[in-house]
């Protein structure tokens, strides 16, 4: 059974593909002209990743998994959100954004810097549609850390291990991560629930996590 995975971020699509290597299910990446980013447009994740399970199941005619993820930070009341990859723009860069995160943190204290990832995870099949939601918490840094992960992981620091994600390794960002959570939480579903008997008796799942 194939997965696709509609996404252009070769650092996701490799943390996706560890999270849910264990459904024995085939993850493959979208080519760079099928970008989802004009599908997002709700105020939630979960909605945003409904949309987009919706959006491939009509477009393919398949099952179809998205996800939706971002950053919420308390002395920005919530913001960058759901709007966290155009937060600098809508051609900026991971480096970008981190840099305006900082500036407007500047004058926030240690204590006041509180935040978190949230993730949603949607299936859409001919059966139906169900979301699962994965969160993690942590603290935004006063300047970047660590070489690995991608986006705002240069600045998010985790207290469990005591250093930020982009400190952290694949797998070990798998087991704490928002999206591990949320992808974790389907997966584990998929299993107990009778849909992947469904899928497998001849259905393909397209997955799309942009
Ligand atoms: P997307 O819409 O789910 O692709 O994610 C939106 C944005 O949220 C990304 O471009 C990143 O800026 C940020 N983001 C989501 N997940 C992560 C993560 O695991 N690490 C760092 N940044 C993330």
């Amino acid at each position: 059974m194939h997965i696709l995975l509609a996404t252009t971020n070769q650092g996701k699509l490799a943390e996706l593909r560890q999270i849910i290597g264990g459904l024995a299910l085939k993850v493959v990446g979208l080519r760079d002209c099928e970008s989802t980013e004009e599908i997002e447009i709700a105020p939630t994740f979960a909605e945003n990743a409904l949309l987009k399970a919706r959006y491939y199941h009509r477009l393919r005619g398949l099952p179809v998994i998205a996800d939706d993820s971002g950053l919420e930070v308390d002395a920005l009341a919530g913001a960058p959100g759901v709007r966290s990859a155009r937060y600098a723009g809508p051609d900026s860069s991971d480096a970008d954004r981190v840099s305006r995160l900082l500036a407007e943190m500047k004058d926030v204290p240690p204590e006041c810097r509180r935040a978190r990832f949230v993730c949603a995870a949607a299936i859409a099949w001919g059966g139906g549609e169900k979301v699962f939601l994965g969160e993690v918490a942590g603290v935004i840094t006063s300047s970047p850390r660590g070489q690995n992960g991608f986006g705002f992981d240069p600045v998010f620091f985790y207290e469990g291990l005591g250093k930020t994600f982009a400190q952290l390794t694949q797998s070990e960002k798998a087991e704490v991560s928002h999206r591990g959570r949320a992808f974790r939480r389907l997966g584990a579903w998929l299993n107990e629930s009778r849909v992947l008997d469904t899928l497998r008796s001849g259905d393909r799942i397209v997955t799309t996590a942009d």
